[in-house]
């Protein structure tokens, strides 16, 4: 395999990668001038310009006065994305159903359009594909930039083929197949753990600093994680790393849906922890009866089963994070789904836990925290891996992280 010879770039690839780097920064921080600008990349003040102008012409970019007052004399001229420019679609696919969002370039959700769940997949995801196409518009001009879709389990990233979505019920369906039929726009396909932490790293207010070294944990209805490493995601050699939910934390434990016992998720998942109430209610329905929202709700009201089942459970969580933590010394274990949700509830438990596990010194960098996002962390990162592709060049650089540093640029086909 040969590389690239220097003058194989061609110069609209330089201009494409130099316009997303001054976007991005533009993105990610408040009250950018073209000074900053030029001061931040070591770019040209003649360069900035060139390439600014170009982006207000089409489009892209406004420049108006700050709104704070000038210290001396006139107020500076502040750089601003056109959201409503360039747009994507995220699509999140759940167990009860498939919510399909649009949003532009600041990544707020404009509309947002919900179809339960059909029994039968396929025509469940025409259903799906109807809705994309009817958010994708056709008269949107070009301005599409790609359609996000987040499914649960072993997916195929390249193609959105699910090779064993076990919570959903689905083993090899070419959900990619159906989406993308009859629509030009670039798909993208990831796994709904790791786009959640795609979202927490990405979708961050302007000026914060985002998260390097990370979990996040997702609870429904199985337990998944995503790991970002310096701030990358982790995937593997193919693609399927960080399935945590199915380590084994109890020898010849509960039987899992993976074919395994004792995994993790068959512990501590929003569907354990409702199956967990069901069992000490005595239940004789096979399937849990009650939802978590509602065990968290008469948690809030002083029911002692119900305080006693979330005890349970995060006697279970804090084991699982406790690996976590070993594993990868992250700086933060974010949560979501129901643990977000009663995290008052829950957090003294889950601490003890760790702490029967681990000695402080471990534990005293790491922090755990909800989600940002709450129960659209999913949906957020759809959106946010066509975002990321666009501002970087690559939907598998997860971000702010590169404000300071020109990012890799990749066109897409
Ligand atoms: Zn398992």
């Amino acid at each position: 395999m040969s590389l690239p010879r220097r003058s194989a770039l061609r110069k609209s690839d330089v201009r494409e990668t130099n316009e997303r780097l001054l976007l991005n920064i533009i993105r990610q921080n408040v009250g950018v001038s073209r000074a900053d600008l030029a001061r931040i990349t070591g770019f040209s003040p003649s360069s900035v310009t060139f390439v600014v102008n170009r982006m207000i012409r089409d489009g892209l970019l406004t420049e108006a006065p700050s709104d704070a007052p000038a210290q001396v004399g006139r107020r500076p001229l502040i750089l601003r994305l056109r959201p409503e420019s360039l747009f994507a679609v995220g699509v999140e696919i759940t167990r009860s159903e498939a919510r399909i969002a649009c949003a532009g370039l600041d990544g707020r959700i404009s509309k947002l359009r919900t179809l339960p769940r059909q029994q039968d997949h396929h025509v469940f995801l025409v259903r799906v594909r109807d809705a994309i196409r009817a958010m994708a518009g056709k008269n949107s001009d070009g301005r599409l930039l790609g359609v996000g879709v987040s499914l649960a389990g072993t997916i195929n990233r390249a193609t959105g083929y699910v090779v064993a979505a076990e919570n959903l019920g689905w083993v090899g369906v070419d959900v990619g197949q159906v989406l993308s039929d009859g629509l030009a726009a670039p798909f993208y396909y990831e796994n709904d753990a790791k786009l959640s932490a795609l979202a927490e790293r990405w979708c961050c207010e302007p000026g914060s600093k985002p998260l390097d070294n990370f979990v996040f944990l997702t609870l429904s209805p199985g337990l998944g994680t995503g790991v970002v490493i310096e701030g990358r995601l982790f995937h593997g050699s193919t693609g399927e790393a960080s399935e945590f939910g199915h380590t084994s934390l109890v020898p010849d434990g509960r039987r899992c849906v993976c074919g395994s016992a004792g995994c993790w998720e068959e512990y501590a998942s929003q569907r354990a922890l409702e199956r967990l109430y069901s069992e000490k209610r005595g239940d004789p329905c096979p399937q849990p009866c009650v939802d978590a929202d509602v065990i968290i709700r008469l948690a809030r009201n002083g029911d002692s089963m119900a305080l006693e089942v979330l005890r349970e459970t995060a006697s279970y969580l804090g084991a699982g994070c406790a690996n976590l933590n070993a594993a990868f010394n992250p700086e933060a274990i974010i949560v979501g789904d129901y643990l977000a949700s009663a995290w008052d509830l829950m957090e003294d438990a889950v601490w003890s836990s760790l702490r029967l596990r681990a000695p402080n010194r471990y534990l005293n960098h790491l922090r755990i925290a909800p989600s940002r996002h709450g129960r659209d962390s999913a949906l957020m990162g759809a959106l946010a891996l066509v975002l990321s592709t666009f501002f970087t060049g690559s939907g598998q650089n997860t971000g702010n992280g590169t404000a300071l540093q020109p990012a890799t640029a990749q066109r897409r086909a």
